[in-house]
C-alpha cells in the first residue's frame, strides 16, 4: 500500500471545503426540470434475477434533492418505496467504520475497485480471498460480518436501526423481496463460503448472507435516499432530524469509497461525467452526495447494461451540472482577486 499517509497527516486538523447550493426556489425548479427532462427516456431493462423485482413498474420515476441545511425537494414518485438493495452497502459500511475505525475496515475489506462485476467470484480468487471492495457483494458480506452484535438478530437490528437513523424514520423489511432473494441467492451463499474458506469470515457464512439479504430488502423511497445521502454530506448529522448518526471522518471515508467503487465497473465513467460519489442498486435507486451541500436520491427501475438506473443517471447528471455539484469543477479566480491574494502572501 506504500508509506502510511498518517506519517505526515497525524495531528493535522482536517480542514473542510464546502460551498452552498442556489436559493430554495431555484433548487426546487431545477429538481422539477431534472425530472421532466429525464422522464422522456424509456430505455433500459428492469432487473429480474431476483424474481420479484421483475414485477416493478418501469414507469415509476422519483427525484429528490435534500439540502445539507435541511430543505427537501421531492418530485414525481419520490415517496414510492422500493427495496434499497446494493445502496445499503454504503450505509452499512459507514456504520461498520464508525464501530471499528478506518484502519481495521480498510485492512479487512479494502477500498479498491475490483474491475469485475458486483457478484464476481473470480475477484475473490484473484486476490487471495481479500474482498478488496466493500461495494461489491464479497466486500459487502465481509462488511456485514463486522456489524456489532452478539447474535445475528442483534446484528440485523443494528443495521435496521442504523439505516433508519440515516433516513430519519423507521425503515421496514420488505418480506416479499427478502423471501424472493433468499430463495435464489445461491451465488451470494457461494461467495460467503469462499470468503470463509480463506478465513475472511469467521462467523456462520449463511447467517451473514441472511443479514445481508435483509439489509438489501429494507424499503426506502427516493426521498429517503436523498436524506440518507445528505447525512453523509452534512458531516454525519441528519439534516432533517438533527441527529448525529456517524462521525465526519466516517462520512469522508465512505464518500471516498463511493467515488472509487459505488457505480460498479462504471465508477470511473460516472465520476468523469457526473463528478459525485454515488451508489446505485439493482431495484433502480441511486444516491449521489455533494459534500457540504446535500444529496440527490432517484428511483426508476429500468437499468442500463452496467446496472445503473437510466433515468436516475440522467437526472443526477443534470442536477450535478445545474446545481454546481461536481466535486472536480472549479473556475479561475478573478485576476484582481489573484493579485490581492499574492500581495497578501508577500509574493
Ligand atoms: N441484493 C442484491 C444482490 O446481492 C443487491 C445487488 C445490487 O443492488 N447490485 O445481488
Amino acid at each position: 500500500m506504500g508509506v502510511d499517509v498518517a506519517t505526515v497527516t497525524d495531528e493535522v486538523e482536517q480542514e473542510v471545503s464546502t460551498g452552498s447550493l442556489p436559493v430554495w426556489d431555484q433548487v426546487e425548479r431545477l429538481a422539477q426540470e431534472a425530472h421532466a427532462r429525464s422522464h422522456l427516456h424509456d430505455e433500459g431493462v428492469v432487473a429480474d434475477y431476483i424474481p420479484v423485482l421483475a414485477q416493478a413498474d418501469p414507469s415509476l420515476f422519483g427525484v429528490c434533492v435534500a439540502e445539507a441545511s435541511g430543505p427537501v425537494h421531492a418530485v414525481g414518485d419520490a415517496a414510492v418505496e422500493f427495496s434499497v438493495q446494493s445502496i445499503s452497502k454504503a450505509f452499512v459500511y459507514a456504520l461498520v467504520c464508525e464501530e471499528h475505525g478506518h484502519e481495521v475496515v480498510r485492512d479487512r475489506v479494502g477500498v479498491n475497485n475490483t474491475g469485475l462485476s458486483f457478484n464476481s467470484v473470480i475477484a475473490v480468487e484473484l486476490n487471495d480471498g481479500h474482498p478488496m471492495n466493500p461495494m461489491v457483494n464479497a466486500g459487502a458480506l465481509a462488511t456485514t460480518a463486522l456489524v456489532p452484535g452478539a447474535s445475528f438478530a442483534e446484528k440485523w437490528e443494528h443495521v435496521r436501526t442504523g439505516l433508519s437513523r440515516f433516513a430519519g424514520r423507521q425503515l421496514e423489511l420488505d418480506g416479499v423481496v427478502y423471501r424472493s432473494e433468499s430463495a435464489t441467492n445461491t451465488r451470494n451463499k457461494a461467495i460467503a463460503r469462499l470468503l470463509q474458506s480463506y478465513g475472511r469470515i469467521e462467523l456462520d457464512p449463511l447467517e451473514v448472507v441472511d443479514v445481508y439479504t435483509r439489509q438489501c430488502a429494507l424499503r426506502v423511497s427516493a426521498r429517503d435516499l436523498a436524506v440518507m445521502g445528505a447525512t453523509l454530506a452534512d458531516g454525519g448529522v441528519n439534516p432533517v432530524t438533527g441527529e448525529r448518526v456517524v462521525s465526519g471522518q466516517v462520512c469522508r471515508d465512505t464518500l471516498a469509497v463511493l467515488a472509487a467503487t459505488g457505480m460498479y465497473e462504471r465508477s470511473g465513467e460516472w465520476l468523469f461525467e457526473i463528478g459525485l460519489p454515488a451508489k446505485s442498486g439493482v431495484s433502480g435507486g441511486i444516491v449521489a452526495v455533494a459534500p457540504g451541500k446535500g444529496a440527490i436520491g432517484t428511483f426508476s427501475p429500468p437499468l442500463d447494461p452496467a446496472g445503473n438506473s437510466v433515468r436516475g443517471r440522467l437526472a443526477t447528471a443534470y442536477l450535478s451540472r445545474a446545481l454546481g455539484l461536481n466535486v472536480f469543477a472549479s473556475s479561475a479566480q478573478p485576476s484582481a482577486q489573484r493579485g490581492a491574494d499574492e500581495a497578501g502572501r508577500g509574493a
